[in-house]
């Protein structure tokens, strides 16, 4: 039985870069679509109280429910050479029965099932329960594009030409993927991550919708050719309708010591640094950046977290502080000679808030999609520095395609100079910050049309509520 308002569903895999999207997608449903909808969260050990301290600091609709499922406990499943991609795979798998459960126990069965691309497999929970099935791609069309055309290529063309001769990976009517952005899971056609990305590739198009977190204006290129036939419209089959830009609002009367800080400031003369909810730097690396900082004679904030590696002299760094306080990871002295210009933030910071202040001026950033959203909505030219996942791709976008950044030159494992860091810096904040900035503007007000009442976004969004009706 259902009520007379749709209700759906929708299925977060775990990590802020995943919850946070799809808990925005959840809430323009309920606030400007008519719907109720319920917010199932796949949680691990240590995903788990980020989960709850994101659902305690912001504001939730009333008819918007989160549930935060069972953590699941994949230890005895993966090995120390499981990659990411196979590890979330994993855990979405081992999340379904609680899933199940979870909505069968609801008074009404939800009208549509909406799932992160991890969350595919659950698909076959709406079918069994009757109902329609959405996917939601928390990152660019384009990387949507290169997820559902890969099932459809040969080895040769994968292993051959791009693994092992570097050939761009063509996607019809799309920029090709040149190698040195290519997506980890692509590498090894043997790894389990390959395998499950392909399985998401094929399963993705069987859904009634595909959801994607961008806008027209933003890909008019690839969201053309995942609507033309000729082009990738047959492989995609299913509708694909562009929503976003969905980024977490700043909330409303927040303050704190960072924010206080940059009340002090001068207008756009801070460069915000940061790597997403899980980026780590090498202890190498750690140590250029702070010079970098220090030599560019920028104000920053920084949000730090200790680096991560195996061998025992970067395991000493995790544990004391100098005289002054700077951590023992950073240069001697760091904090003292950076007091008045910089800001050191361990681990985590507010930073929808932080980049919406008006004395942010530029974001060096690892491209995380959402983090990429934040900025253009802000208007705020970027650094790219990407380090995993699909992040090459997104810097190659920002840089050369909508030309909102500017990219380091070395990419990991290659560590980046402090000369390089405190040029690029400069760059963006001083030499070509302007004509950047003025392009990120514009796509700010493109960003807000989309989203007003009548933009595209909003009607995609319109098309869905719609079918659940
Ligand atoms: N984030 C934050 N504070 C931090 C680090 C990250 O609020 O100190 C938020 C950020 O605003 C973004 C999300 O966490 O919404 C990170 O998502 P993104 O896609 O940028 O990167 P990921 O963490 O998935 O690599």
């Amino acid at each position: 039985m259902q009520t007379t308002k749709p209700h759906a569903a929708l299925l977060a895999s775990p990590g802020m870069g995943h919850f946070i999207p799809v808990l925005e997608l959840g809430k323009r449903l309920v606030s400007e679509h008519g719907f109720n909808a319920t917010v199932f969260v796949v949680t691990t050990d240590t995903s788990l109280s980020q989960s709850q301290l994101l659902k305690k600091s912001h504001p939730i609709p009333k008819l918007l429910d989160i549930v935060l499922l069972p953590p699941v406990d994949i230890s005895t499943l993966i090995n120390p050479t499981t990659g990411i991609l196979a590890q979330l795979a994993i855990m979405m798998r081992q999340a379904l029965p609680s899933l199940r459960q979870a909505i069968s126990a609801m008074k009404f069965c939800p009208t549509a099932l909406i799932v992160d691309i991890f969350g595919t497999e659950a698909f076959a929970i709406s079918e069994e329960l009757n109902m329609l099935k959405y996917v939601f791609i928390t990152s660019t069309a384009w990387f949507l594009a290169l997820t559902i055309h890969l099932p459809t290529l040969d080895a040769k063309v994968v292993e051959e030409e791009h693994v092992r001769n570097h050939e761009p990976l063509m996607i019809p009517g799309c920029s090709s993927v040149r190698f040195e952005d290519t997506f980890e899971p692509v590498l090894d056609r043997n790894n389990q991550m390959y395998i499950e990305y392909i399985r998401m590739g094929v399963q993705m198009p069987t859904a009634d919708g595909i959801l994607v977190n961008t806008w027209q204006d933003l890909e008019p290129k690839t969201l053309g050719a995942l609507g033309d036939k000729r082009k990738l419209g047959w492989v995609a089959q299913a509708p694909v309708y562009a929503v976003g830009p969905l980024v977490r609002p700043v909330k409303p009367g927040s303050s704190s010591d960072v924010l206080g800080w940059l009340d002090m400031q001068p207008q756009q003369s801070v460069v915000y640094v940061s790597f997403g909810s899980g980026g780590t730097l090498s202890a190498k690396q750690t140590t250029e950046l702070a010079w970098g900082l220090e030599l560019s004679e920028q104000r920053f904030i920084w949000v730090v977290r200790p680096p991560v590696e195996d061998d025992a002299a970067a395991a000493i760094f995790k544990t004391g502080h100098r005289s002054d306080n700077t951590p023992d990871f950073l240069p001697d002295g760091f904090l003292t000679r950076n007091q008045k210009k910089g800001l050191v933030v361990p681990m985590w910071a507010p930073q929808t808030e932080i980049l919406s202040h008006p004395s942010v001026g530029g974001f060096l950033s690892h491209c995380g999609w959402n983090s990429t959203l934040e900025s253009i909505v802000n208007g705020l030219p970027m650094i790219a520095w990407p380090l995993y996942a699909e992040q090459g791709m997104n810097a190659t976008m920002l840089t050369e395609d909508i030309g909102v950044a500017v990219r380091l030159k070395s990419t990991p494992p290659v560590v980046v100079s402090r000369e390089e860091i405190e040029t690029t810096i400069r760059q963006v904040m001083e030499d070509k910050g302007d004509a950047i900035r003025a392009r990120a503007k514009t796509l700010k007000s493109s960003a807000e049309k989309a989203l007003s009442k009548g933009g595209s976004s909003y009607n995609s969004l319109s098309y869905v509520a719609n079918d659940c009706e």
